[in-house]
């Protein structure tokens, strides 16, 4: 159980958009850290404003920039996940379009207000940024659990998240749509979640500045010999827990709030969960796991659209194999294997016949970044992320 909180009244927190800046000496990468895209979570505001401290005061040789936004200002003040819509839901290219043809006065609800902020906030940092630029976005969950890295499944966000040392999963991004990290994917760039424990735990506001030092020293804005590097990835590993380096999604239970949605009590993220165990209730009655694996991200808050995940480990074997086949861009023939074709000669999506190809198929997709799933007219729709060429 948690014992001390981040936030000692219900109130929140109530802070700029623009945390704070920290210019380099040279010209160098830029690190966009973004804490409280979720309200009710303050501890990537408070990691962010701790880390822009420390630099102030040390005398540590910096290249690049480092620059700090806070998320939905409106619900971290309220204290709530969000105030109208998940503000971390908003980001489809064609809304973002819209959005940026439209003058501020447009936006009518809070949220839509933070993202028309937030957006312009996050343009200003890349106009005239010349070099790679690396996003770090920063969470914390509802339950008790080890903390976690969220890509999307390209090779250069998988290097990334690694020196992390916390367990990595695939396949979520890609299957909750309107993220802001997807949003920044697909403009080209580097992008993690960092999901640091509970809520209002301190050790979460620790492990998200271990996170940000880290992604400072794999970015190249430091070395690892000017910070406590070692350190910082000993502390990760540590709250880890011994888990698998990656894990996979394999189920996502959706909610509407019309489904009356309760977890039992309990679990904590990534708890081990038998083949019929029963998880949570809903109208319909009990809701049970579907195969043996590890319970994630249960949901103990009211607000929310995702109930729960259930993840298996991905043996390093396998990544290897994924590496290579992308090393030699196999997913260029995919659409050779029977029963699969490319969707309108779209590259990053595979239309399956499931009566057709046979069972490794889908496996082998997932390797190659294809795990996104839809069904049209009884096919099954693999897409991935727009791929950058280091992919
Ligand atoms: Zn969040």
């Amino acid at each position: 159980m948690v014992k001390q909180v981040i936030v000692q009244n219900e109130e929140g927190i109530c802070v700029e958009r623009e945390l704070g800046v920290h210019r380099g000496t040279k010209h160098g990468p830029l690190v966009i850290g973004i804490g409280g895209i979720h309200g009710n979570e303050p501890a990537g505001v408070v990691a962010l404003q701790n880390v822009l401290r420390q630099l102030r005061q040390s005398q540590l040789p910096f290249q690049g920039k480092l620059v700090a936004l806070a998320g939905n200002l409106r619900a971290l003040r309220a204290g709530s996940r969000y105030l109208h819509h998940d503000l971390n839901r908003l980001w489809l290219p064609e809304r973002v379009q819209l959005l940026k043809a439209q003058s501020r006065n447009f936006a009518s609800t809070g949220e839509e207000q933070e993202q028309y902020e937030l957006l312009a906030a996050i343009e200003n940092t890349l106009i005239g940024h010349v070099g790679p630029a690396i996003f770090l976005d920063l969470h914390t969950t509802s339950s008790d659990g080890a903390p976690f890295a969220l890509i999307s499944d390209t090779l250069t966000n998988r290097r990334l998240a690694l020196q992390l040392g916390v367990p990595l999963i695939l396949g979520l991004e890609e299957n909750v749509e309107g993220t802001i990290l997807n949003y920044i994917n697909d403009l080209g760039y580097e992008a993690i979640g960092f999901e640091a424990g509970q809520h209002q735990a301190p050790q979460s506001v620790k492990n998200h500045e271990a996170a940000i030092w880290l992604t400072l020293v794999a970015s190249g804005c430091l070395t690892a010999h000017d910070i406590p590097a070692a350190q910082y990835q000993e502390q990760l590993r540590a709250a880890a827990q011994g888990l698998p380096s990656v894990l996979e999604v394999r189920y996502r239970h959706a909610i509407q709030d019309t489904d009356q949605f309760v977890m039992r009590p309990g679990f904590s993220n990534f708890s081990s969960v038998e083949r019929g165990q029963p998880l949570a209730l809903d109208q319909q009655g009990a809701i049970c796991a579907q195969e043996r694996s590890l319970l994630f991200m249960p949901l103990y808050q009211k607000q929310g659209e995702d109930g729960f995940f259930l993840v298996r480990e991905v043996k390093p074997f396998w990544l290897s194999v994924s590496a290579w086949l992308r090393h030699w861009q196999t997913d260029r023939i995919l659409h050779w294997l029977p029963g699969v074709r490319r969707l309108f000669g779209n590259r990053n999506a595979l239309v399956i016949d499931r009566h057709i190809a046979r069972w490794l198929v889908l496996p082998i997709c997932h390797l190659l970044g294809f795990r996104k799933h839809t069904q049209t007219d009884g096919m099954l729709i693999v897409s991935r992320r727009r791929q950058s060429r280091s992919n």
